[in-house]
C-alpha cells in the first residue's frame, strides 16, 4: 500500500485535485479513525471523495451502497479513469461477469465495490460478504443517498431499511451515511434507521455559491429569452416542464430552432429514456427537456443551466432540481419562468387531491414557492432560510442582489383598487375590477351598472398590467383575499380596511424591464475560447473511444485551465487541478500536442497580420473570420469551415464592425430587415438586445440585431 506524507498529496496523486472542498478533510480524517459518520452536503459538495479517498488508504474492501444502476456505473467509470480499482455488482451483469468480479474481490484486487441494497442483503450475497470479510476484510460501508431510508424523504426505498442488520452482522465495520437532504427530520431518521453509533455529524452549508438564481416573468417573449439563455452558455442545459405534453411541445419547438435537444418523461419507453439520458450525459445532445421524472440518476457535473419553464411545486424540490447545475463548482445559472397561469394549473391539480391534509400541505408549499418567485429579498436568504440556515443576503449572485427592484409607494392606487372591490360588493374577480377602474365599456359592466360607480374610470392612468401587478401584490401581502372556489372572487379583510382608512401604507416592488446578462468581453477569455473548443473536441473523441461521458476524461474546469495556462511540458500539465498521476500518463501527450498545434496555427496567422498594419488590433481568430467573410461565405459556412459555433462567428463580426473593419452587413442581414432594426434603434437608442428583440418580435434573431446594432453604434460615434 502506498503511503502518503499527507492527505493533500494523496488527493493530488489519485484524483488530481489540489485542495479539499470545505469539510472534506475533516470527514476523511474521521473516516480514517474508523468512526461512524453522517455526511450531509449539498449536491456537488463532493461527498463521494469522502469515502473514496479513505478506501484507497485503509486496508480491505469499501462496500458502497447505491440505489441506482446508472449512478453506480458513472462512479465506477470515473474511478477507473483515475486507475482506481472499483467495480459494481448489479442485475445488468451476466453470471460469468459476476463470477469474475467476485473472484477479483476475493483476491484483494478491488478497493471499492458498488452494490444495490437488495442485492447486498440477499440470501446469496451475505455468505459471500462473510467470505470477503474473512479473507480481505471490509473496511467500511458507505451508504450513498442515505435519505432513501426515510419515509419523510422524497425517494423512500424500503430495501434501505434492511441495511440496519449489517450493524449486528459486522459490528466492527464503520458505516458512513451520505445524503444531500436538507431537512432535519430525515437526518435524524437516517441515524436511527441505519443504526449509526455515536456518529460524527458533518453538515455543510447548503449555499451553492457558484449558482446564479433568477426568476423572470413568463411573458410572451419567454421562449425567445429561453433560446437566448441556451445559446449563451457553452455546455449542457436541463429544462423542466410540468407535464409530458409541455415537454413534447417545447422539445419540438427547440428542434425547429436547431437546438440539439431530447425529451425525457414517464411517457417514453424505458429504452428511449435511458438512450436519451446517455446521449445527454455524453454530450451528444446539449439540452434535455424533462419532467421531474428526470432526477436522481443524473450525476453529470457540467450542467451549466437549469431552467424551470413552469414553476416548481415547492422550494425543496426546486433546491434539488436547480442543484443539478454546476456540480463541478463552475459558474452556472438557475432560472425560473414565472406566470400566474401556471399557478392556476397547479392549484387545479392540488384541488383534485382527495386527502384534505395533503391538499393543505401542497397549498402551503405552493404559497412558499410563489413568495420566493415574487420575493424581492436575496434568493439565497429565502432558500436557505427554508432549510433553517441563516444567510444575511447581498450574495451578489442572484437577480435580486444584482438588480434590486425599486420599491414604490402605491397607497393611493391601493385605495382606489380596494374601494372598487368594495363598491362591486366583493362579488367579482380581478379582471372585472380592473375593467371598472379603467372605465372599460363591456356588457358585464353595463349589465351590473358598474359604469355608474364612483370608482368607474378612476384608474385610467395605469395600464392593465400595472393594476394586475398591484392586485397580486395586495394578495401576497395579505391586504386582500381571493376565494378558492375556482372563481377567485376578491374579498376584503381587516387589513384592506386599514389601507382604505389611510392607516396603512402600501409599497410594491416594481418589476423593471427584463434583466439582462452582460456577456463578458475579456480578450484573454476570447483567445482561450478557440483553444477550448479544440480541447473539447479532443476530449469528446477520447471519450467516445472508451464509451464514457466526456467529463470522465477531464472536467470543464480542467479544460479551461489548460486553455488559459497553455502548458508546454508534461510537468506543467501535471500541475493543473484535475490532472492526477494516471490521467497525466494517459492523456498528457495528446492534450499537449493539441495545445502545440493551436499555438503554431495562431503564430502563423499573427505573422500574416503583422504585414497589414491597420489590422494590428484584430486578434488572429477575428482575422480568419474576416478573410472568409470577404470571400463571400455566410456565417454558418464560416462556422462550419472554422469548426466554431455560429454565435462565435457573429461575435467576431460584431467586434470587427466595432473596430471599423470592412464587414459588409448587407451580405449577412437582408436590406429590408437591416432597415427595420435600424429604425427601432433610432427610436429606442442604445438599449440591450432583449428589449430590442421584444420590439422586433420573434422573426428577428439576436444575431442579426446584434450586428446591426454594432454598425449603428459605430455610425453614431463617427
Ligand atoms: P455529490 O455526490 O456531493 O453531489 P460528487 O461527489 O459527485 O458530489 O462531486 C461533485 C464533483 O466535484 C465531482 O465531479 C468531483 O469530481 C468534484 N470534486 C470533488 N472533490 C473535489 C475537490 N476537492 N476539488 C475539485 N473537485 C472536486
Ligand atoms: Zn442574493
Amino acid at each position: 500500500m502506498l503511503q502518503y506524507p499527507n492527505l493533500e498529496q494523496a488527493l493530488k496523486y489519485h484524483f488530481g485535485y489540489d485542495q479539499f472542498r470545505p469539510g472534506q478533510r475533516k470527514i476523511i480524517e474521521d473516516a480514517l479513525q474508523n468512526r461512524d459518520l453522517l455526511v450531509v452536503m449539498p449536491t456537488g459538495g463532493g461527498k463521494s471523495l469522502c469515502f473514496q479517498l479513505p478506501a484507497l488508504i485503509k486496508k480491505g474492501l469499501t462496500v458502497v451502497v447505491s440505489p441506482l444502476i446508472a449512478l453506480m456505473q458513472d462512479q465506477v467509470e470515473a474511478l477507473r479513469n483515475n486507475n482506481i480499482s472499483a467495480t459494481f455488482l448489479n442485475s445488468s451483469l451476466n453470471p460469468y461477469q459476476v463470477r469474475s468480479r467476485e473472484d477479483a474481490i476475493l483476491n484483494g484486487k478491488v478497493r471499492l465495490l458498488y452494490v444495490a441494497p437488495e442485492r447486498l442483503m440477499s440470501e446469496r450475497f451475505l455468505p459471500f460478504l462473510d467470505l470477503v470479510h474473512h479473507q480481505v476484510g471490509i473496511s467500511t460501508f458507505a451508504i450513498d443517498e442515505a435519505h432513501c431510508v426515510s419515509e419523510w424523504g422524497h425517494d423512500f426505498r424500503p430495501e434501505y431499511r434492511q441495511l440496519r442488520s449489517l450493524r449486528s452482522r459486522y459490528p466492527n465495520v464503520p458505516t458512513i451515511a451520505l445524503t444531500a437532504t436538507a431537512t432535519e427530520r430525515v437526518r435524524s431518521d437516517i441515524i436511527q434507521q441505519i443504526g449509526l453509533k455515536q456518529p460524527s455529524i458533518h453538515i455543510a452549508s447548503f449555499n451553492r455559491q457558484n449558482l446564479y438564481y433568477e426568476v423572470r416573468p413568463k411573458t410572451k417573449y419567454a421562449y425567445a429569452e429561453l433560446l437566448e439563455l441556451i445559446r449563451e452558455i457553452d455546455g449542457s442545459a436541463i429544462i423542466y416542464c410540468l407535464t409530458r405534453k409541455k415537454v413534447d411541445e417545447l422539445t419540438f419547438k427547440l428542434q425547429n430552432d436547431k437546438v440539439s435537444v431530447l425529451p425525457y418523461h414517464a411517457g417514453l419507453s424505458d429504452e428511449e429514456r435511458s438512450n436519451n439520458q446517455t446521449r445527454f450525459i455524453r454530450d451528444d445532445a446539449r439540452v434535455m427537456v424533462a419532467t421531474i421524472a428526470f432526477g436522481m440518476g443524473i450525476n453529470k457535473p457540467d450542467v451549466r443551466l437549469v431552467i424551470h419553464y413552469d414553476i416548481p411545486r415547492n422550494l425543496e424540490s426546486y433546491y434539488q432540481e436547480s442543484g443539478r447545475a454546476g456540480r463541478d463548482g463552475e459558474a452556472s445559472r438557475c432560472t425560473i419562468f414565472f406566470s400566474f397561469g401556471d399557478i392556476k394549473t397547479i392549484e387545479w391539480s392540488i384541488n383534485q387531491k382527495t386527502d384534505a391534509q395533503e391538499q393543505l400541505i401542497a397549498k402551503q408549499q405552493l404559497r412558499q414557492m410563489i413568495d420566493y418567485a415574487e420575493g424581492t429579498d436575496c434568493r439565497r436568504t429565502i432558500q436557505l432560510g427554508y432549510f433553517g440556515e441563516r444567510f444575511l443576503g447581498n450574495c451578489n449572485n442572484c437577480d435580486n442582489c444584482r438588480h434590486p427592484k425599486p420599491v414604490e409607494d402605491w397607497t393611493i392606487e391601493a385605495m382606489k383598487f380596494l374601494s372598487c372591490v368594495a363598491r362591486c360588493k366583493e362579488r367579482f374577480g380581478m379582471l372585472h375590477i380592473i375593467d371598472v377602474l379603467r372605465g372599460a365599456k363591456n356588457q358585464k359592466i353595463t349589465q351590473y351598472e358598474h359604469d355608474k360607480l364612483s370608482t368607474y374610470g378612476i384608474g385610467k392612468d395605469r395600464s392593465v398590467d400595472e393594476w394586475r401587478m398591484l392586485g397580486r401584490s395586495l394578495l401576497h401581502q395579505g391586504l386582500l383575499e381571493q376565494t378558492n372556489d375556482g372563481y377567485s372572487v376578491l374579498k376584503l379583510n381587516a387589513h384592506s380596511w386599514e389601507v382604505m382608512r389611510r392607516q396603512r401604507k402600501v409599497e410594491i416592488a416594481i418589476s423593471a424591464t427584463p434583466k439582462l446578462t452582460l456577456i463578458e468581453d475579456n480578450p484573454k477569455l476570447a483567445e482561450a475560447e478557440e483553444l477550448l473548443y479544440r480541447l473539447r473536441s479532443l476530449r469528446k473523441q477520447l471519450a467516445d473511444e472508451q464509451s464514457v461521458p466526456p467529463y470522465v476524461i477531464f472536467h470543464d474546469s480542467t479544460l479551461k485551465l489548460m486553455a488559459q495556462v497553455q502548458p508546454k511540458t508534461l510537468v506543467e500539465f501535471g500541475k493543473l487541478s484535475g490532472v492526477g498521476s494516471h490521467k497525466l500518463a494517459q492523456y498528457g501527450d495528446k492534450f499537449l500536442a493539441e495545445i502545440r498545434a493551436y499555438r503554431n496555427a495562431k503564430n502563423a496567422v499573427n505573422q500574416a497580420a503583422e504585414d497589414i498594419p491597420s489590422v494590428s488590433l484584430i486578434s488572429g481568430t477575428e482575422l480568419q473570420t474576416l478573410q472568409l467573410h470577404q470571400q463571400g461565405l455566410s456565417v454558418s459556412e464560416i462556422a462550419k469551415k472554422r469548426k466554431l459555433s455560429p454565435a462565435t462567428i457573429v461575435s467576431h463580426l460584431a467586434k470587427l464592425i466595432e473596430k471599423n473593419q470592412p464587414v459588409d452587413i448587407n451580405q449577412i442581414v437582408p436590406l429590408e430587415r437591416h432597415q427595420k432594426i435600424w429604425q427601432i434603434l433610432e427610436v429606442l437608442g442604445d438599449i440591450p438586445l432583449t428589449p430590442l428583440k421584444e420590439q422586433l418580435g420573434t422573426a428577428y434573431s439576436f444575431e442579426e440585431i446584434r450586428l446591426v446594432k454594432e454598425k449603428w453604434r459605430r455610425d453614431k460615434r463617427k
